[in-house]
């Protein structure tokens, strides 16, 4: 296959996987937001620039289950066989044992998009915000994947408790008309 197949190909993936993973959720989160935005003006968001990962996210969200989920721009990911977001460091295979991925509750899909391009998809129900694939991807690929609040999921406490310990101070309102701050490959999909 030529190169510029090859680069077609994976503009295509992006642009497919792109619209339906990342258009449906914004879609459905921005009509809520309109519906919230009409009695408050402030919603919480983690500046990913600035999260550091450290782990609260996970354990100190008021809600059972942690509001923060993962995301990933698709558009900054390298598409990486040997991906430091998903596999474990010092792994000697790359398969998609259990037992070689870094996120703990498998909620990190791995799918073949070509040779030697893989694609890697969030299951949001499993991710609990441990921010492992994070700094994974941080430290050693694109850092394509982030960590984000939910606007469906995140009952918008007056003090979010994970903005009150967060190391980074990476946690700030944000207007209800804009409620999410984003990766630039993450916006560069929705426009
Ligand atoms: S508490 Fe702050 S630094 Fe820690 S994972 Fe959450 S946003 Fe990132
Ligand atoms: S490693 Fe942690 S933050 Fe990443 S997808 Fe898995 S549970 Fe979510
Ligand atoms: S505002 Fe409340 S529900 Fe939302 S992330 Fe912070 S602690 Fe969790």
């Amino acid at each position: 296959m030529s190169d510029s197949n090859t680069y077609q190909n994976r503009r295509d993936f992006v642009k497919k996987v792109g619209k339906w993973t990342l258009a449906i959720p914004i879609g459905y989160l921005t009509g809520s937001m309109l519906m919230k935005s009409s009695a408050q003006e402030f919603v919480w968001q983690i500046d990913p620039h600035k999260c550091t990962q450290c782990g609260q996210c996970e354990t100190n969200c008021v809600l059972t289950v942690s509001a923060v989920k993962c995301m990933h721009a698709y558009q900054m990911c390298g598409y990486c066989d040997l991906c430091s977001g998903y596999l474990r460091q010092g792994v000697k295979e790359l398969n998609t044992g259990a037992e070689l991925q870094l996120c703990p509750t498998s909620a990190i899909k791995r799918s073949f998009v070509e040779n030697p391009y893989f694609a890697y998809t969030i299951d949001e129900e499993l991710c609990n915000a441990c921010g492992k694939c994070v700094k994974g991807c941080a430290d050693f690929g694109n850092g394509s994947l982030f960590l984000q609040i939910k606007q469906d999921l995140c009952v918008n406490c007056n003090q979010c408790s994970i903005a009150q310990s967060c190391p980074a101070d990476a946690i700030q309102r944000v207007p209800a008309s804009t409620p999410y701050l984003l990766k630039d490959g993450y916006k560069t999909e929705q426009s």
